[in-house]
């Protein structure tokens, strides 16, 4: 197993770090219960990568040369598109800002151009050049404080992914203190670019966990659907909320819970409302989409949860009729696409369905 620490942003993902080992522990019997009685090749691996803890299970077509050759493509896709790494291609887009296109890579692109296509059918919820107030915020930082309500009101006119233009093989934000961030949509792609790998190399069955960005790849030895874990919002240490049971997908989840601070009694969290400039604030304790696409399901919960739970459950039935998602609101209510009501299960008395 190789554990490699990532540039940590500060104290506070410390904290998440050794909380998403504990989530990784709780979440691990959920899935493994079921698993193949053939036993394995290699154990399973976890380690570090994304800035997040990272679980990948290949069950009996597991070796070592291929648990290697997943770590280090997940190794290679945060250092094309972390922020927190100057080297990355997404840092040097962000550096040309208002003075030059940048040439990306191929995949950079790619995910780029579907990072503005939800942003689009999601009307700026999900926003790729959400990065001028994500760093403003710092949430994750060592320093996370509540900004100057007019230096939110500046960066707005920068948070704006129209004026991301591409030309060619080329990015150019066209305003200077634009930013690039893909925090929203990066893990969903390396959790499928890592299921990718698998089954090229002809894995049968896989489960990778990228913090949370779950997909389950392939049928269980037993033949039993998967069962996949939601945390509760409310006690996400220690506590489901629900299980969502598929043949084979991906289960992503945005919560109010993963990232966040205190001041003066009042939790400020990650996931920030584009329009408004502040922590998305509408009602929704975590949203969580069911698909074949990962890149798309974590881009979706995350527009799903700016949005709130109309407007985000009408997004995915309207604009994403393959996927299904499931939102978890302050009052208390499970409400989702109709397919989710089949396939979820709430396992605390806590939430109702709507
Ligand atoms: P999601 O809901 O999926 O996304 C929230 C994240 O997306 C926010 O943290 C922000 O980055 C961005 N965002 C906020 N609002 C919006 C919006 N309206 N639209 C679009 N995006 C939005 N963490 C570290 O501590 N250190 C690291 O070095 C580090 N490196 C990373 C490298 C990569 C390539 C990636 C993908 C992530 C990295 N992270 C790192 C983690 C990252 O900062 C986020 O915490 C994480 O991606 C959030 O995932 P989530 O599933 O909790 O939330
Ligand atoms: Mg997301």
């Amino acid at each position: 197993m190789r554990l490699q620490k990532p540039p940590l942003r500060g104290k506070k993902t410390s904290a998440s770090f050794s909380f998403f080992l504990r989530c990784i522990i709780f979440f691990l019997p959920l899935v493994s219960c079921s698993r193949s009685a053939g036993g394995r090749a290699v154990p399973p691996h976890t380690f570090v990568a994304l800035g997040t803890v990272c679980s990948v299970n290949l069950y009996e077509d597991g070796t070592e040369a291929l648990y290697r050759r997943i770590t280090e493509r997940l190794q290679q896709i945060e250092g094309a598109f972390s922020v927190n790494l100057p080297s990355s291609e997404i840092s040097a887009v962000n550096r040309m800002a208002g003075i030059a296109p940048v040439p990306v890579s191929a995949e950079v692109l790619a995910v780029l151009e579907a990072a503005l296509a939800v942003a689009e059918k999601s009307g700026g919820a999900f926003n790729p050049a959400v990065g001028p107030l994500v760093a403003l915020w710092g949430v994750g930082t060592e320093t996370p404080a509540v900004p100057d309500a007019d230096a939110i009101q500046a960066l707005l006119p920068l948070v704006d992914y129209r004026k991301i233009q591409r030309d060619g093989a080329a990015v150019f934000l066209t305003e200077a203190g634009m930013q690039l961030d893909f925090g929203g949509i990066a893990k969903g792609y390396a959790a499928d670019e890592a299921v990718r790998v698998a089954v090229d190399a002809g894995v049968r069955r896989a489960l990778v966990d990228l913090g949370g960005n779950i997909y389950v790849y392939g049928k269980k030895a037993d033949g039993t659907a998967w069962r996949v874990g939601v945390k509760n919002p409310e006690n996400a240490g220690a506590d489901l909320a629900l299980q969502v049971e598929l043949a084979s997908g991906t289960v992503v989840t945005s919560g109010r819970y993963e990232r966040f601070f205190e001041q003066d009694g009042i939790r400020y969290h990650h996931i920030i409302d584009p329009a408004t400039g502040y922590p998305a604030e509408r009602g929704v304790l975590s949203a969580t989409v069911v698909g074949q696409s990962s890149l798309l399901a974590d881009a979706l919960s995350t527009a799903a949860f700016v949005l709130g739970k109309e407007k985000g459950l009408a997004l995915l039935q309207n604009e994403y009729p393959d996927m299904d998602a499931l939102i978890l609101t302050a009052d208390h209510t499970a409400a989702g696409t109709p397919r989710i009501r089949q396939t979820a299960t709430l396992l605390r008395n806590a939430y109702g369905w709507e």
